[in-house]
């Protein structure tokens, strides 16, 4: 038989191989197989990318919103406001759109993205980021989570709303514990999302201590109630910066029972060494959770880039490539292993996070891939090196031709 399409001598795990694809799915890893050949020349081919955490409905207003002088979360929020009840779905869906093509661009094929749910912008940026989500739907496949970013229960009438999020399609709940007015009502909020999720047979993934203050414990939280209602392997908690605040010992015991509940964690380092410790004099907490101490104690660790030009950070490109480089540096990730860990953040663990079946770079799984312009991982992440194709179902859907020469 011949495949309908054989990338030719790609670089997997070492050995010059290729990969042969039958309609939307690897079937063979070998040599010499028949079909119509894309070479690639002894380029590294990887699983294409996931990003774990994004928000698409606040994605290029940064000039909308104008600086965030303190640099701090609660700014970023509160500037926000305007822009957030002035948008349109339509506004929305065409900056998702632009974020959403350079992320495909830069290797990407699954996105997860929170969109705010709350009395400011109701359920227009849901209602914006789904209309760019089915305007992609060729090229990524895109979960959308309903973020109550203002509170559920500081924001009255957000429960509601969070309610008909999910009935209007949201894919995933989300939550902003934190934000409450202490443990108690953190505890609530936790509450409510996790019932939530049941109803709709949902994941969960929410923003989980995203302050410097150790009062704040809401990840302990999240893990007894997912715990308890057995959905541990259904929950994530994003950002967690409040880890590095805490005592040794009690964040090592909650890091045991978050592994043990199979509760997982998606770190932010491009936003959260931009937004924390900006209370700090020096040394500065950094924000970035205990991600050693995580992957060691077996969590489930992937790597977001959660914002791009907006309140809250005003670079990113939606390019997980970046954010694996930012995060080897924020979590001192250098040795062949570690390397290796901080592209599977954006890669096998962001996958898993997301629960996408048949991800990888093996025979039945998705034909997603990614063929970057180097030879080994390093060189990938050293280099940021260009995306040269990207695959969606076996079909090549971006490509990246650069040409650099020096003149003299
Ligand atoms: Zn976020």
């Amino acid at each position: 038989m011949t495949y309908d399409l054989v990338i030719r001598d790609a670089r997997v795990d070492g050995a010059r191989v290729d990969v042969g694809i039958a309609g939307e799915r690897i079937a063979e890893i070998g040599t010499g197989l028949p079909g119509p050949v894309l070479d690639v020349g002894g380029r590294l081919v990887s699983p294409a990318f996931v990003q774990p955490h994004i928000h698409l409905d606040k994605v290029r207003t940064g000039t909308l919103v104008g600086p965030n002088r303190s640099g701090t979360l609660a700014e970023a929020i509160s500037i926000s406001h305007r822009v957030k009840r002035a948008a349109t779905p339509e506004e929305i869906r065409a900056r998702a759109g632009e974020v959403i093509r350079a992320a495909v661009i830069a290797g990407t094929t699954a996105i997860r993205s929170h969109v705010d749910v709350d009395t400011i912008g109701g359920l227009k940026g849901l209602r914006g980021v789904a209309a760019a989500r089915d305007d992609h739907a060729d090229l990524c496949e895109i979960q959308l989570v309903a973020f109550p970013q203002e509170g559920i229960w500081r924001d009255p009438g957000t429960d509601e709303l969070m309610a008909e999020a999910m009935k209007e399609g949201a894919d995933v709940v989300g939550g902003m514990p934190h934000w409450e007015d202490g443990l108690d009502e953190a505890r609530r909020h936790i509450e409510f999302c996790l019932d939530l999720a049941r109803r709709h047979d949902a994941d969960v993934d929410m923003h989980v201590d995203e302050t410097d203050d150790p009062y704040w414990r809401s990840f302990e939280i999240l893990v007894e109630e997912a715990e308890r209602r057995d959905w541990g392997p259904r929950t994530t908690a994003g950002h967690v910066c409040a880890m590095a605040a805490w005592e040794d010992d009690y964040a090592h015991s909650v890091i045991h029972r978050a592994a043990r509940a199979g509760v997982m964690v998606a770190t932010n380092p491009p936003t959260n060494l931009m937004l924390q410790g900006r209370g700090d004099f020096e040394p500065r907490r950094r924000g970035i959770p205990r991600i050693k101490q995580l992957i060691g104690g077996g969590v489930v660790v992937a790597a977001g880039q959660d914002c791009v030009d907006d309140a809250f950070y005003p670079f990113g490109n939606a390019d997980p490539l970046q954010v694996a480089l930012i995060t080897a540096h924020a979590a001192q990730l250098g040795t062949p292993d570690e390397i290796a860990a901080a592209l599977r953040m954006v890669t096998e663990d962001a996958a898993r996070l997301l629960r996408l079946p048949g991800y990888g770079l093996l025979p039945g799984a998705r034909a997603d891939l990614v063929v970057l312009d180097a030879e080994t991982s390093r060189d990938a992440l050293r280099e940021q090196a260009p995306r040269r194709w990207v695959l969606r179902g076996g079909r090549v859907v971006a490509e990246t031709v650069r040409e650099q020469r020096l003149v003299r």
